[in-house]
């Protein structure tokens, strides 16, 4: 059985200034872990000839299927406000785009596969457990529906990497809308290569955002698309929990998908302030910080794309303000249409905002658990004896008390019955997401050989917002760490 991909790489087509052509390093002993079938069906591909010996050797890098064009792309970045002229894929192969059944071009990327002209000391491999984790967390955001990139599959590669200890080493399969970052475009502008640019955006426009095409200002245009979908793609974040951990400009995807799955976690008691990566000593990438940081990556880009708004300089800085004051209008309304959802509330009135923040506000003065408190609160809009479990999760559930009064009055303005009110909470409140404490009890057996509780969690965040008994064991209160729950940028 031959693997067929339906290549067409528009990408690998935009020349050599954008990247570097390069082979995946073989490995010795290529292992498929962890196939994605029903991705494998949405992007045409069949899974039954990928899940053999060829199709692991195909993953790992070891052969190319007909039709790739094996590239390491270029760019640039501004990590933790510093400008880095040159990232690039350091570890990363993009092996080419499929247009997929649904007619959407997706980049299919090898991470982990081997040096390039990028790596700079790095060894371009990538360990099993943050391979393993980059999975199931994007996996989780899809089925959340949250925009992502996704993974098509794991694959051991039977080497070592060296880190602070000796790791067994993976590839990590992964489908993006494209691999076109913030930081791609600062790359070529940098270097004041603004015909690059040029091509750079009407690459973007065409493959991203069709409907700028043929707007009277499409530059403009386009800031203002890409601005619109990162405010929609951070409310939505900001609504589940999830704090990315590394908002660095070559981690923000052109796309609006969100990209890069290193120190990235969830909340669990909620605290605005909540930073989880190790290497974000001051807090630039906390919970609270994510709106105005996806902001300032905008602000970056902006820049690069100054001399395609206007000819006039002067011009062109007023307009990208204006399209940047337009990221904190839209974020405000996408956060507080989530946060309507999360508490019951289809209609709009003048005091919701500050019912939601009072919510939010006692949740962190008495450390309520972010997501049963919305879920539980389901069970209350619909029957008041729901109350008990949310009141449970608040340290002084008094505070609770007085806030319900409240939303009670509120939920009775709705035109919606109280069970369909409760349904669409449940459809926007999650009862299971990634928790940190079950990521790393799924990872730590896997580097035992056991893929079992792998593949339980997966299987159980695959329908987030359902109850489902047999993974009750996931949707209960979680246990409070030891020491602070810790990441480290995927190595
Ligand atoms: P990240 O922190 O994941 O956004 O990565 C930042 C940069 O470091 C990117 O250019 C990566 O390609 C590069 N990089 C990360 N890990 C490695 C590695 N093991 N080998 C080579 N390059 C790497
Ligand atoms: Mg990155
Ligand atoms: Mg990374």
């Amino acid at each position: 059985m031959t693997v067929h991909f339906p290549f067409d790489n528009s990408y690998a087509r935009l020349g050599e200034r954008f990247h570097q052509p390069i082979l995946p390093t073989p490995v010795t002993a290529p292992k498929l872990l962890k196939l994605n079938r029903p991705l494998c069906a949405e992007l045409g591909i069949d899974a039954d000839a990928l899940d053999t010996a060829e199709g692991a050797e195909i993953l790992a890098g070891n052969r190319l299927p007909t039709g790739a064009d094996p590239i390491a792309v270029a760019y640039a970045g501004h990590q933790f406000g510093n400008f880095v002229p040159q990232l690039g894929d350091g570890r990363a192969i993009l092996i080419g785009e499929v247009v997929d059944r649904a007619g959407r071009r997706r980049d299919i990327q090898l991470k982990g596969s081997g040096p390039t002209a990028f790596s700079r000391s790095g060894d371009g491999r990538a360990a099993l457990g943050p391979v393993l984790r980059e999975y199931l967390v994007s996996e989780a955001m899809a089925a959340l529906g949250i925009p992502t990139t996704r993974a098509l599959a794991a694959t051991a590669t039977g080497e070592p990497v060296y880190r602070e200890t000796v790791l067994p080493g993976a590839v990590l399969t992964r489908v993006a809308s494209s691999h076109v970052r913030v930081g791609t475009f600062q790359y070529f502008a940098a270097r004041g290569e603004e015909d690059a640019v040029r091509r750079l955006a009407d690459h973007v426009i065409e493959r991203h955002y069709p409907e700028t095409e043929d707007a009277p200002h499409r530059y403009r245009a386009l800031l203002e698309a890409v601005a619109t979908r990162q405010a929609a793609l951070v409310a939505r974040w900001m609504q589940v929990g999830f704090i990315h951990g590394v908002m660095n400009t070559d981690n923000m995807s052109i796309a609006g998908e969100t990209i890069d799955y290193g120190p990235c976690a969830f909340l669990d008691v909620y605290d605005p302030g909540t930073v989880f990566s190790l290497i974000d000593r001051q807090g630039r990438y906390a919970y609270g910080n994510q709106p105005s940081m996806a902001s300032w990556n905008l602000a970056r880009l902006a820049e690069c794309l100054l001399p395609l708004l206007d000819q006039d300089h002067d011009r062109a800085v007023e307009i990208a303000q204006e399209v940047l004051g337009g990221f904190a209008a839209a974020f405000e309304a996408a956060y507080l249409d989530g946060f309507s959802a999360k508490i019951g509330l289809q209609t709009r009135q003048a005091g919701d905002a500050d019912l939601i923040n009072d919510l939010l506000a006692i949740m962190a003065q008495q450390k309520a658990d972010f997501t049963l408190a919305f879920r539980q609160l389901g069970d209350a809009a619909e029957n008041s004896d729901g109350d008990a479990q949310v009141r449970s999760l608040f340290g002084d559930p008094a505070a609770y008390d007085s806030w319900a009064v409240r939303w009670r009055e509120r939920l009775a303005a709705e035109p919606q019955e109280t069970s369909e009110c409760r349904a669409a909470m449940d459809a926007v409140n999650p009862a299971v997401i990634p928790r940190n404490h079950l990521v790393e009890e799924a990872l730590a057996a896997a580097l035992s050989e056991d893929l079992a509780p792998f593949e339980r969690l997966n299987e159980a965040l695959a329908k987030p917002y359902e109850d489902r008994a047999e993974f009750a064991d996931y949707a209960g209160v979680p246990p409070t760490p030891e020491v602070p729950y810790r990441t480290f940028c995927g190595t």
